[in-house]
């Protein structure tokens, strides 16, 4: 099978198998990028109790992070883990936003964002593609381990494969299309938490009928 039609087959049966996902959960598009963020190796919950030590602290907010002592905002963002270090990557992010008119929605007359936010310290290429993808709405697919590990045991990408080859091998087969790119990486990160783990729980898989034949 072609791959567009091969990957929408893996889209659609998960999506009748698991429904919508509603991601990116968030209030704001600055919310989703602190979010993304903050969810550098750690579980979501954290990164929620994180959040919500901001906003009962009404510092979430450009300018209010900003003139917070580093480390009092460490000290909030404390349940999301590495709050040292990811204190200092918001402060990065937020200095970026500001030296660019200070809001999400100035952002995306930045030209050649998604390099601009590579070069800010602690974003990395997922980290970039989730603020692209959720917080702005720019088809970037957002790949990760488990999109790794998941279409590798299908036998349709290397093991070793690189984030940028990843990437092209969704989207150089899909079209651009924003909620199709946002429904299908939350899709596939709920697969890789319930049933493809380092041990894969196949029997009970959505994906399991399109595994290759061993
Ligand atoms: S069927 Fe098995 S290998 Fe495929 S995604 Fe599910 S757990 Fe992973």
């Amino acid at each position: 099978m072609r791959r567009a039609p091969l990957l929408r087959q893996y889209f659609e049966t998960l999506l009748a198998a698991l429904g919508p996902s509603g991601w990116w959960p968030a209030d704001s598009p600055l919310e989703v990028a602190i979010g993304a963020i903050l969810t550098q190796n750690t579980a979501w919950s954290n990164v929620e109790r994180a959040i919500a030590a901001l906003k009962d602290a009404a510092v979430l907010s450009p300018e209010a992070l900003l003139a917070l002592p580093e480390e009092t905002l460490a000290s909030l963002i404390r349940p999301a883990g590495y709050f040292r270090v990811k204190a200092r990557r918001l402060r990065h992010f937020l200095s970026f936003l500001t030296a660019h008119g200070g809001t999400m929605e100035n952002l995306r007359h930045v030209p050649q964002l998604r390099q601009r936010l590579l070069e800010v310290p602690g974003i990395g290429p997922e980290t970039a593609d989730s603020i692209l993808l959720y917080a702005l709405d720019v088809p970037r697919f957002v790949v990760d381990t488990y999109t790794r590990r998941i279409f590798h045991r299908h036998g349709l990408v290397p093991e070793d494969i690189g984030y940028d080859e990843l990437q092209a091998f969704f989207e150089d087969a899909l079209s651009p299309d924003v909620p199709l790119f946002q429904e299908f990486h939350a899709l596939i990160v709920r697969t890789g938490k319930s049933w493809c783990r380092p041990t894969p729980r196949c029997t009970r898989c959505p994906l399991a009928p399109l595994l290759p034949p061993s």
